[in-house]
């Protein structure tokens, strides 16, 4: 990988909410963007999607991401079981991009693009102002997670 705005991250892994695809990617570059295209919204059900993009041959892969080719020039992939969003893939590239909340080590994350920002949603711009809450959770009624790891 040989892309402007690369950064060397040490090896990360990963996974979807239910455990049944996990992966491993082994330290070396990284790019780091956050995407606010349309069709990134829509693949994520989500505002933007801030993505990780490594060489795929630094991959190693438990279980299998299902993929949709969402237009002619990329596919994205993504539980079959549980349905969480795991990664986008340029078609003429060897690399891919991972959804980085589906990271579970603690990484540095340093976006280098806003990239599709044409459709960048006007609230975004405002987030950082809004008053902040921490997750309520009643000594009464714990939160009982079926994620396999609890979003360590
Ligand atoms: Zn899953
Ligand atoms: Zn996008």
């Amino acid at each position: 990988m040989n892309q402007k705005g690369c950064i060397d991250v040490d090896t990360f892994q990963g996974a979807c909410q239910c455990g049944a695809v996990k992966y491993s990617v082994a330290p070396g570059p990284a790019r780091q963007t956050v995407c606010h295209c349309r069709m990134c919204q829509r693949a994520t059900g989500n505002a933007f999607a801030p993505l990780m993009e490594v060489d795929n041959d630094r991959i190693t892969w438990t279980g299998y991401a299902k993929t949709f080719r969402s237009s002619n020039i990329a596919e994205r992939g993504f539980c079959d079981e549980c349905g969480t969003p795991l990664f986008y893939r340029m078609i003429d590239r060897d690399t891919t991009e991972f959804m980085a909340g589906t990271i579970d080590t603690d990484i540095v994350f340093h976006p280098v693009e806003n990239y599709g920002a044409e459709s960048r949603l006007s609230w975004v711009f405002g987030l950082a102002a809004v008053a902040e809450q921490e997750t309520v959770i009643p000594a009464d009624q714990p939160i009982v997670s079926h994620q396999f790891d609890h979003g360590s």
